[in-house]
């Protein structure tokens, strides 16, 4: 079996940081997709590391890896108590791997409309706002409108702002009196078309196979094709949900806890690198 001094699962931005630090030791990082970056392949918006895009962030990022073998299309699909590792390879299929330290940097996970009490159908038409950001961005669709999004936190006010420029018709709804997230992204509204919706929050969605409409709890029904549902994020610990703790593991990044700047993700990936070194 191949054995790695450390294992880092997930390659963005804190897992990469992780790999740079950890200098002298034989290092695997396991990235499932086929890039590395995480969520900031998909942010064409500027603002990392000053006005960088997340894109042009990411390249910045990734140079000087020459330590570390990086294993793309790469997904771990399990972490066993005796520092084995299950991968799955697109192209070579499964193989297990030990380990003696292992950095897990998932990043985290959107919060989706079949986990909200919200009554009716989940139809065409209804997506997380950082799944449509990936869309937009990555793949060039431009969602239907009128688009709705449900949540006024920063992925939220950046869609708004994203679509708003495609002349999209588009409605926040904030359940709180005022719009959430950090000021320099509510400042992205500035001057665009956005309604919005405040003390108030999707109550039911209404459409068999397409969505046509929303109901608020203000008793307003909005019609809509798109609803962008952007109310939060989860750390994503489903691989170490079975482990209890144990000395040989760390954590960092977004499966951490939720970053909103990318210079606390660095500095994170950065020590828990130096962590799984001895430093
Ligand atoms: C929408 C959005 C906008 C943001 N905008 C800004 C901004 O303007 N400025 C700023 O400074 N910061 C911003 N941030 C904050 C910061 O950029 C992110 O918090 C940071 O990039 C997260 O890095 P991460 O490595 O923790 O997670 P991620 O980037 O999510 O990386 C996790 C990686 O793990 C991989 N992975 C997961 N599970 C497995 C598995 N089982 N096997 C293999 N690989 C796996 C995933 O494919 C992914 O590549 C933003 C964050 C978000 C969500």
């Amino acid at each position: 079996m191949e054995h790695y001094d450390i294992l880092i699962v997930g390659g963005g931005a804190a897992g990469i940081s992780a790999a740079k630090s950890a200098k002298g030791k034989k290092v695997l990082l396991a990235e499932r997709e086929e890039k590395l970056g995480g969520i900031l392949l998909q942010c064409a918006h500027r603002g990392f590391g000053g006005d960088l895009s997340g894109m042009e962030y990411a390249a910045t990022l990734t140079a000087g890896l020459d330590n570390v073998k990086v294993s793309l299309n790469t997904t771990v699909l399990s972490i066993n108590c005796d520092k084995t590792a299950l991968l799955s390879q697109k192209d070579s299929g499964r193989r297990k791997i030990s380990f003696s330290r292992l950095i897990l940097a998932t990043g985290a996970m959107e919060i989706a409309a079949g986990a909200l009490p919200i009554a009716g159908d989940r139809p065409k038409g209804v997506y997380t706002a950082g799944m449509m950001q990936k869309l937009v961005n990555c793949q060039g669709f431009a969602p239907d409108g009128p688009v709705v999004i449900l949540g006024s936190g920063d992925i939220g006010l950046i869609m708004a702002a994203a679509i708003a420029k495609m002349d999209i018709p588009v409605t926040l709804v904030e359940k709180e009196a005022a719009l959430g997230g950090m000021a320099r992204n509510r400042r992205r509204l500035d001057g665009l078309s956005v309604d919005m919706v405040l003390n108030s929050t999707v109550a039911e969605i209404f459409g068999e196979r397409e969505l046509e409409a929303v109901l608020l709890s203000s008793g307003e029904k909005l019609p809509c094709k798109t609803l962008l549902v952007a109310v939060g994020l989860e750390c994503d610990r489903k691989l170490i949900r079975k482990l209890e703790n144990p000395e040989w593991l760390r954590l960092c990044g977004n499966c951490e806890r939720v970053h909103p700047m990318i210079e606390s993700v660095i500095n994170d990936g950065t020590q828990a690198g130096e962590w799984a070194c001895g430093i």
